[in-house]
């Protein structure tokens, strides 16, 4: 019996491309403990999972995690998860994502996603997208929102999208509904189909399931951007070797 039979009825000839490409998803919270799951269960070639924190009570919810999992490192639960649900998936686990190894990260994979909480870890993911020019996939949610784009520094980065801006509504202080993080990981699974077409779509995509609106929102690359223009890099120390 063929485990992707039914991925094949629906993704024809794409269902083999899942299968040579290698990813990394930073963050193993709401969005990245689900979204490592499909990754795995759809078949990509290799996945790297990385995260920092330890499972807690409050993140149940949402977070594909068990009672018997809190205290334990979320890399960790979720290594073992990922290994039970496709043994021919390689995984690897990282404890830290930083301005150290996110370019030794990105350069081990063909596209990363986006499942970070804050700030300073997407500009470290868009400063080492610019410098590998491999793609990304941002992804983001509060309380009923969320937000999912397809980043290729090629065609634009993550500041002409949202430029420098304060830290937004965070989940520890208005909370986040457990829908809207499935969501984000549909919208995420299917901007991955687009990278694997080679389809790069400037859009950023956004919904409120309050209200049930989604929309997409043309992302236009500014032409003084700092960073992917500029090249003016914050986090990583680096140098073009020319
Ligand atoms: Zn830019």
């Amino acid at each position: 019996m063929d485990k992707y039979i039914r991925q094949k009825l629906v993704l024809g000839n794409l269902d083999e491309e899942i299968h040579k490409v290698s990813v990394a998803v930073v963050g193993l919270g709401g969005i990245g403990s689900w979204l490592s799951q499909m990754l795995v269960r759809i078949g990509v070639k290799k996945i790297i999972i990385i995260d920092n924190s330890t499972v807690d009570l409050p993140d149940l919810h949402r977070q594909f995690y068990d009672e018997e999992d809190i205290g334990k490192y979320k890399v960790d639960v979720s290594f073992d998860k990922l290994k039970r649900a496709n043994s021919e998936v390689e995984i690897i686990k990282y404890y830290e994502f930083n301005e150290k190894n996110a370019l030794d990260i990105l350069a081990n994979v063909d596209i990363l996603f986006d499942a970070t909480d804050n700030l300073k870890a997407r500009y470290v993911i868009n400063e080492a997208s610019i410098i590998t020019g491999k793609p990304w996939i941002f992804g983001s949610v509060a309380r009923f929102m969320g937000y999912a784009a397809l980043i290729h520094p090629r065609l634009f980065c993550f500041y002409d999208v949202f430029g420098k801006k304060e830290e937004g509504i965070i989940s520890e202080k208005h909370g986040v509904f457990s829908g809207s993080v499935l969501l984000v990981v549909s919208l995420q699974l299917r901007l991955f189909l687009n990278f694997l077409e080679g389809k790069i779509d400037p859009f950023l995509y956004y919904f409120n399931l309050e209200t049930f609106k989604l929309e997409r929102i043309k992302i236009k690359r500014r032409e003084n951007c700092p960073i992917c223009m500029g090249k003016k890099f914050e986090y990583i120390k680096w140098r073009s070797r020319k």
